[in-house]
């Protein structure tokens, strides 16, 4: 515990040397004295990737003036998560307080950003400030859209065999009780991926692993009937890691089918119904389900001038940034990192820990009015949970 929180502390802090994170995920790093600006940099998003960058700001620049712009106090471990839902980790392990990573002399908007306007480099608050910015950085996560199942209530997770990670960390250890009371008959289990970019693609699979080595530990696996549907045509995006995953999952007796989408849940009558990419309706009965919601960049992103207008993520409305520099393509001023961002990389707290120094370097030589020097080669990582105890590194 004291070396996992300490090292993700040494990280968000960006005490990380530059070597390093050049070695996972960039493609020069220069080495530039500090620089000395009194811009105005606003950092929107107060997660993984906006805390770093913020450290890594302070740590480089001289004078300049930072902002970050997040309503939430809590700062939450997500990782973890999937270890709460699968009864290995204590919630609170994965629950800290953003005050206690931001750096020095940053200033803290406890708000959410309810309209951007990149032309007149100024966003909104919801409670209507606007704060004008010289730089921008978009940090905001992606969004979960659980309304677009018919019949889901994020409030019923943990009851009637209904399971969810992503939502947070009280649906994470909610998901726990619900697979915990299943384990112990054993059943009918449904597990899911949507069609749409999702954060972590590896929680969906470990989620997976986790539920039929619950059964396992229990006695109950050879009585279960373990069904994965995919809304696509693939359960990972690597073919070297989907074959083997495939395999594994086979190898446990977990089917797997492909292009269905979950369209709508009975809670009460635990029933599930997808739609498969030609169109016809597929419904099944469970016992115990693992939901996870189709996203996109959130709505404020989404209906702003930043996002991608046409291409594959323009339907998402994911954040329009070159995938080598991570500079929006039309604000030049505007930075993207992490989940939100447009591009093909993973969306994986191991991607914004390769991408912050390059966002941080590459806006400090827009400041500095240098050519951006830094590139993205694509890093991304995943600990595979295959059972307890026992992971694979993607
Ligand atoms: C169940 C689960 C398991 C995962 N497992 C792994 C793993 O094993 N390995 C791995 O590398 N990654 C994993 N991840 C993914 C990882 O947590 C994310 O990729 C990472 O947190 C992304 O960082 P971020 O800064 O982009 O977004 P986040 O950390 O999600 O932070 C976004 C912040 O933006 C704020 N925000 C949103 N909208 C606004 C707004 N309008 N105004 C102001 N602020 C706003 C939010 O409040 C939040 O604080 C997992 C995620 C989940 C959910």
């Amino acid at each position: 515990m004291k070396t996992i929180n300490s090292s993700r502390r040494r990280w968000l802090s960006g005490a990380a040397t530059l070597p390093l994170a050049a070695a996972i995920g960039a493609t020069s790093a220069p080495a530039h004295s500090r620089v000395l600006t009194n811009a105005r940099i606003v950092i929107v998003g107060s997660g993984l990737g906006g805390i770093a960058a913020a450290n890594r700001l302070s740590n480089q620049l001289d004078g300049a003036r930072i902002t970050i712009i997040d309503g939430r106090e809590a700062h939450y471990y997500q990782p973890g998560w999937t270890l709460v839902a699968s009864g290995v980790w204590p919630a609170a392990k994965t629950v800290e307080r953003n005050a206690d990573y931001h750096p020095a002399g940053v200033e803290w908007i406890k708000d959410h950003v309810a309209e951007f306007d990149p032309v007149g480099n100024a966003l909104v608050t919801r409670s209507g400030q606007r704060v004008p910015y010289d730089y921008l950085i978009v940090a905001t996560g992606c969004q979960l859209n659980y309304g677009a199942i018919e019949g889901m209530d994020v409030a019923a997770i943990g009851q009637n065999g209904l399971g969810s990670v992503y939502h947070s960390v009280d649906a994470a250890a909610a998901t726990w009780s619900a697979m915990d009371a299943f384990r112990k008959t054993g059943g009918k289990a449904v597990a899911l991926m949507p069609h749409t970019p999702m954060k972590c693609a590896g929680a969906p699979l470990k989620m997976t692993f986790m539920l039929a080595d619950r059964l396992r530990q229990a006695g109950t696996l050879a009585n279960s009937d373990l069904t994965f549907y995919s809304g696509v045509g693939s359960v990972f995006g690597v073919p070297a890691y989907n074959e083997y995953v495939i395999n594994r999952f086979e190898g446990m007796g977990i089917d797997v089918v492909f292009n269905h989408r979950l369209k709508a849940i009975d809670i009460a009558g635990r029933r599930a119904t997808f739609t498969t990419t030609e169109g016809a309706e597929v419904q099944t009965d469970y016992d115990f389900i693992h939901v996870v919601p189709p996203m996109s960049a959130p709505d404020v992103v989404k209906n702003s001038d930043l996002a991608w207008k046409e291409g594959p993520f323009a339907g998402g409305g994911w954040l329009e940034v070159d995938e080598e520099t991570l500079r929006h393509r039309r604000f030049g001023n505007v930075f993207g990192l992490g989940d939100v961002n447009g591009t093909r990389r993973g969306k994986t707290a191991a991607t914004v820990k390769a991408s912050v120094p390059i966002v941080v370097n590459n806006l400090i030589d827009v400041i500095a009015d240098r050519q951006t020097a830094m590139r993205f080669n694509g890093y991304t990582s995943c600990p595979l949970i295959v059972r307890e105890g026992s992971a694979l590194l993607v």
